[in-house]
C-alpha cells in the first residue's frame, strides 16, 4: 500500500467504537501503514452524550492512552488528533477544548444541522420532514463556516449528508465550488474518508465529482478510514487512492503539531 497515513480512527472513549488503540496500531502494521493518527470525538458542548463523544474529563486519559501506544509501537508513527464538531455559537468553547491539549491535527466535522444529528441512525427519521435540497445547501453553508472559524485543520467526510442515500434533485455544483473556494482561502485540508463504503450510500466521502472540484481549487488531501473497529484501519484505501488519482490529485499530506509536515506523492 502506498498511502502511509490513516488519520481518522476512534477509541472506545467515544462510547460507540470497539477495540483498544493498541489493536488499531497492530492492524495498521498488518495492512502496511507507516503512520496513523487517532482522532476520537471531542466533547460536545451544548448536548453532551457519552454514546457520541468523549467527555472533557476523559481528555487526559485519551492523551495518556495514545502516548502509551506510541511508546510501544516504535515502527509505526502515531499522531494524536481529535474530531471536533462545528457548532455555530460555540466556537469559543470549542477553541478552549482544542487548546487545552496539544494535537498533531484537528478534524472538523459537521454532524448537526441545528440540533438535528442528520447522520445519526437514531435520528434518521428526521429526513422525512426535510427538503433534501435545503439540507445540502445548509450543510455546505456549515462547512464553509467551519473552515472560516479557523478551528480545524482537516474537514472530515465533506459530503456526509449523502450517508443514507438521500440525494438532492437540484444541481448543487455551485455550492461545492463555494465550499472549495472557502476551504482554499482558509487553508483547510479535506480527507478521503472510506467509511462511506460501509454505510447505506456505499460510496467514499466525498464523491468523485466533488473531489474533482476540491482538486481544481488545490485543496490538499489526507486519508481516513473513520475506524470504529480495528478491522476498519486502512480499509478500502486502495479504492480511496484510485479515487484521488482519478480526481486529479497527485499528492497528499501528513500533519505534525497542526502544520503540514510533509507532502507525499500518490
Ligand atoms: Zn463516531
Ligand atoms: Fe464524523
Ligand atoms: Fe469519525
Amino acid at each position: 500500500m502506498k498511502i502511509c497515513g490513516d488519520y481518522h480512527m476512534h477509541t472506545p472513549l467515544c462510547g460507540h467504537a470497539v477495540g483498544l488503540p493498541s489493536e488499531y496500531a497492530e492492524r495498521a502494521v498488518e495492512v502496511g501503514l507507516k503512520e496513523i493518527g487517532f482522532s476520537d470525538h471531542a466533547p460536545l458542548i451544548p448536548h453532551p452524550d457519552p454514546k457520541i463523544t468523549m467527555s472533557f474529563e476523559q481528555l487526559p486519559f485519551y492523551h495518556a492512552m495514545i502516548e502509551d501506544v506510541r511508546a510501544r509501537f516504535k515502527k509505526l508513527k502515531i499522531k494524536i488528533g481529535i474530531e471536533a464538531d462545528f457548532l455555530p455559537g460555540f466556537e469559543h468553547e470549542t477553541k478552549k477544548i482544542l487548546d487545552t491539549y496539544p494535537y498533531d491535527f484537528v478534524l472538523g466535522s459537521v454532524h448537526f444541522i441545528g440540533k438535528w444529528g442528520f447522520d445519526n441512525p437514531s435520528e434518521r427519521a428526521g429526513w422525512n420532514a426535510q427538503d433534501i435540497n435545503r439540507v445540502y445547501r445548509d450543510y455546505h453553508e456549515l462547512l464553509r463556516q467551519s473552515a472560516k472559524s479557523k478551528l480545524f485543520d482537516v474537514m472530515a467526510h465533506v459530503d456526509l449528508v449523502k450517508k443514507f442515500g438521500n440525494r438532492p434533485t437540484e444541481d448543487i455544483t455551485e455550492e461545492v465550488r463555494q465550499t472549495a473556494k472557502a476551504f482554499k482561502e482558509s487553508g483547510v485540508v479535506i480527507e478521503i474518508n472510506t467509511s462511506g463504503l460501509r454505510k447505506p450510500v456505499k460510496e467514499i466521502y466525498p464523491s468523485l465529482r466533488d473531489l474533482q472540484i476540491y482538486c481544481e481549487y488545490s485543496v490538499p488531501l489526507t486519508f481516513g478510514s473513520d475506524a470504529h473497529d480495528s478491522l476498519h484501519v486502512g480499509k478500502d484505501f486502495d479504492k480511496g487512492f484510485a479515487l484521488a488519482k482519478k480526481a486529479g490529485y497527485k499528492e497528499y499530506v501528513i500533519f505534525k503539531k497542526r502544520k503540514i509536515e510533509k507532502v507525499i506523492k500518490l
